[in-house]
């Protein structure tokens, strides 16, 4: 088994690539929800001039989509106050019957499995078509911040996109790493966000309703 990668060193050798460049690129962040953007947004927004693109017609029941969305807002308003962020946002139209054709075929698969690549690739390449064809500088996601996700995998499929996306560059990262994770928690507690308790989509929703209750 090929050794992992340490993607956020790739990601910090990036940043002093562009420090060394003294330019403030444009980069289109794909965004699941505020609880997993609260690190990754901080991490991001001094070097560039960050858009979101909350692509996720994976979520289901559409109150749920709509419900991420307004914590995710929130999120924005609070980090343009206490930072200064101006960071935009971009929410594409919703559309969970169409993107559950492509995960339907793998609805035994479980949590982490051949579903969720599928999952992580179909998002991950509709957002960066859009970066491509607005011409912004790098594209990344900020799913690799979940400890229930492979950054490996997510990464693997930015690169292998990027050999198609030739205009915008794909920003390597394993947001999780030097305390990420932790970090995004207790910003999230300090902001007081929902904090959903399934990844997102029908299959996710109706295991967690098969949870024991405690
Ligand atoms: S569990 Fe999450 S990543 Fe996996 S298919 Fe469902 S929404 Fe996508």
């Amino acid at each position: 088994m090929p050794d992992k990668i340490n993607y956020q060193k790739l990601a910090l050798e990036e940043l002093e690539r562009i420090h060394a460049s003294n330019k403030r690129p444009s980069l289109l962040f794909h965004v699941c929800c505020g609880p997993c953007s609260c690190y990754p947004l901080t991490f991001l927004c001094p070097h560039f001039d960050v858009t979101i693109l909350y692509n996720n017609s994976n979520i289901y029941p559409p109150e749920e989509f709509d419900k991420r969305l307004g914590e995710l807002k929130k999120l924005i308003d609070y980090l343009k106050r206490d930072y200064g962020f101006e960071i935009k946002l971009v929410v594409p139209a919703y559309d969970n019957d169409e993107y559950n054709k492509a995960l339907a075929p793998f609805a035994t698969s479980p949590e982490g499995g051949e579903r969720c690549h599928v999952c992580y690739r179909k998002r991950m390449a509709e957002a960066y078509d859009y970066a491509e064809e607005k011409g912004y500088d790098y594209f990344t996601t900020v799913m690799t911040v979940s400890r229930q996700k492979d950054s490996q995998i997510m990464n693997q499929i930015g690169e292998e996109l990027s050999k198609t996306h030739t205009r915008t560059k794909y920003f390597f990262s394993d947001f999780k790493k030097n305390n990420g994770q932790m970090i995004g928690v207790q910003i999230r507690k300090k902001y007081d966000l929902y904090n959903q308790i399934y990844c997102g989509c029908i299959y996710s929703y109706q295991e967690m309703l098969q949870r024991p209750k405690h």
